[in-house]
């Protein structure tokens, strides 16, 4: 299937507030078909999830699937401590997000639309959203760890915020030296590190 060119920040379209769907436009076959491109685009990249102004559609609709073979290199200490597990694809359109508890986890993260780069960024640990499908059925999430740091970052997109707005600065790398330096550092490890200047 084809794909969909993904914009890079920087664009305004990143910047914008998406515009809610209304029920009847979430049914037409041309945003059916940008659905389906959406998918195919996040699965080509790969990402686990997009959000619609990062294939410039002003639109609040966000894709999401965390599939298996993603975490492939990852030990099971690091998928614990991320609190990772595989997150079947399902849409969102029009979500809501609140944060459930004020507990903060932080852990590096990457953009789509930020390529080439992870950064440090502090996310509430569970998170409750409301939504609806493709379909436009109602849906209710409870999530918490990784998913809920995906649904964080992929809302964030669609109220157009980046995670680079979130991050700690000082902790940006990039994906190279990411893997060179700190793939294996639990971000307290980082921390320790860059306060040593080591
Ligand atoms: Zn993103």
């Amino acid at each position: 299937m084809a794909t969909l060119k993904i914009v890079q920040v920087g664009d305004p379209v990143l910047r914008r507030k998406a515009r809610p769907l209304p029920l009847d436009e979430l049914a037409s076959p041309g945003i059916q078909q940008l659905i389906a491109l959406m998918r195919a685009t996040m699965r080509d990249a790969p990402g686990v999830g997009l959000a619609a102004p990062q294939v410039d559609e002003s639109l609040q609709i966000t894709v999401i699937e965390d599939a298996a073979h993603l975490m492939a290199g990852l030990t099971r200490e690091q998928l614990a401590e991320r609190e990772r597990e595989p997150v079947p694809f399902h849409v969102l359109v029009n979500p809501t997000l609140e944060f459930d508890g004020d507990e903060m986890v932080e852990a590096f993260e990457g953009c789509l639309s930020f390529a080439g780069f992870v950064m440090v960024v502090p996310r509430a640990r569970r998170v409750r959203v409301t939504a609806v499908d493709e379909h436009g059925q109602p849906v209710s999430i409870t999530a918490r760890g990784w998913y809920a740091r995906i649904l964080q970052h992929e809302i964030d997109h669609l109220n157009g915020i980046v995670c680079c707005d979130r991050m700690d600065a000082r902790t940006l790398t990039t994906a190279e030296n990411f893997a060179r330096n700190w793939r294996t550092a639990s971000v307290a490890e980082v921390r320790a590190r860059l306060d040593r200047g080591d």
